[in-house]
């Protein structure tokens, strides 16, 4: 989703990158080019131009001009811009009862069953889905059937003649023997009263904790004036993104906190129930940054936990390049770069170069050999690998001593988050986002 808007970034601060002093004027130029790089996105003009006002106080403040490290101090504060404008707020949500609603397509039946899917095989918590949508001739079935080959319980005690308010009461009746309902609403293709005021009853009826706005980012702007609407009516507790997967630009994911005053929650990545991710500002950025986002790329991993071939890893302070090795066999195995190549920081500048001598998944493999080319003992302890130990590894694997410390630095980057994770408890961290 911003592919383009970090493209045209990293392109900017290239060129400050190659110029070495920078004038007032070559500063004047950048925030006018990263002016245009936003518009281009689809940003928000008002957001547009708080962006580009923050920025310029902040250039100011800091006397970029006489620093040594310009292009840094902008990247920066280009970075904490974008995560104050993607939503610095809160990013759990509460399970026990949610209520999604959106306009017709918008992707409401297919997140109900993703975010049930997520809170009862990441949570372990007992799920019921309930349909509310009456009107759209196939949405019950196609939310029974997701529920179904999900193994997620459906709410099927309805007469068809029901309304979506008398099966909301009749849900509700039953919810407390779930530990979390998830109520998928009707749309309808455009904003309109008697949807308003339904949504309003039910809600009233069911009195969840999160009601979530799915919105099309493909829609573009139009998407936030929707979002702005409903919020109004409802007083929505979040946003689900949906399509981020396709070719839409990004404004509306940096424009929507300042637009609608409501957090994004979640994205949807696609078509499948398990093509969800939360959203954490910090992580985006640093993905449109090219920072990486090796939090999300552990995560991926774990989550993927393909369980028999991680269960010997050590993790923690014990993590080891061995673990290191393992994980790099589990990345092949969930997509391979491609998949991941998001995460991967500083691999942006590369995509292009990579994709066309189709090098990437050689990336891993070579990463592997480095590790393949060490001894046991250095395998276990990498604190022994100093510089003659990285140069024999490099000629092992007839690579360069450069690759061999991204290597390690990339292991010890994943040791710490693990070890963070360990320390703090692994479950504690993977349920920090949810409240009860
Ligand atoms: P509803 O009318 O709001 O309930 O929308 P649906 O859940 O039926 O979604 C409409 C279409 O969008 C379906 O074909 C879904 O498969 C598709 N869809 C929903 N979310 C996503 C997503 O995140 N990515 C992609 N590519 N397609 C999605």
């Amino acid at each position: 989703m911003f592919d383009g808007l970090s493209k045209k970034l990293l392109s900017i601060f290239d060129r400050m990158r190659n110029k070495g002093v920078l004038t007032e004027d070559d500063i004047n130029s950048t925030v006018r080019e990263i002016r245009v790089s936003l518009l281009e996105a689809d940003v928000a003009l008002s957001v547009v131009k708080n962006f580009i006002e923050d920025i310029k106080l902040k250039l100011k403040d800091r006397n970029v001009i006489k620093s040594v490290t310009p292009e840094q101090t902008i990247v920066k504060i280009v970075y904490d811009e974008l995560v104050k404008f993607l939503g610095e707020g809160d990013e759990s949500f509460n399970y026990k009862s949610i209520m999604i609603v959106g306009l017709q397509g918008s992707g409401k039946t297919t997140t109900s069953a993703k975010i049930a899917n997520l809170v009862q095989k990441k949570l372990n918590k007992k799920c019921l889905l309930v349909s509310l949508d009456t009107y759209r001739p196939a949405a019950i079935d196609q939310l029974r059937i997701l529920a179904k080959t999900n193994s997620i319980d459906f709410f099927e005690d309805f007469a068809v003649t029901n309304t979506p308010i008398e099966i909301a009461y009749k849900a509700y009746e039953i919810a407390n023997k779930y530990d979390a309902v998830i109520y998928d609403t009707a749309g309808r293709t455009y904003l309109d009263d008697a949807m308003m005021e339904e949504l309003l009853k039910i809600k009233s009826i069911v009195t969840p904790k999160d009601v979530f706005l799915a919105i099309d980012i493909m829609t573009g702007q139009s998407a936030l004036n929707t979002a702005k609407s409903f919020n109004d009516k409802l007083n929505l507790t979040g946003l689900i993104l949906t399509r981020v997967d396709g070719e839409a630009r990004g404004g509306v994911a940096l424009s929507a906190k300042s637009v609608t005053n409501c957090q994004i929650k979640f994205i949807g990545t696609g078509e499948k129930v398990g093509d969800i991710e939360a959203f954490h500002p910090e992580r985006i950025a640093s993905r449109i940054l090219d920072k990486g986002d090796v939090i999300s790329l552990v995560e991926k991993a774990i989550d993927a936990n393909i369980a028999d071939d991680v269960s010997n890893v050590k993790v923690g302070r014990e993590f080891d390049l061995d673990g290191m090795e393992t994980y790099l066999k589990q990345i092949e195995k969930i997509g391979g770069m491609k998949g991941i190549m998001r995460f991967i920081p500083g691999i942006k500048q590369m995509q292009a170069k990579l994709s066309e001598t189709g090098m990437s998944d050689k990336v891993i493999t070579r990463q592997i050999a480095i590790i393949r080319s060490m001894t046991p003992k250095e395998r276990k302890n990498p604190k022994i690998l100093d510089a003659s130990r990285r140069k024999r590894i490099a000629n092992g694997c007839g690579q360069n001593v450069s690759d061999v410390n991204k290597l390690v630095q990339q292991y010890e980057q994943i040791k710490t988050i693990m070890m963070k994770m360990t320390d703090d408890g692994f479950m504690k961290n993977m349920l920090r986002n949810f409240r009860h």
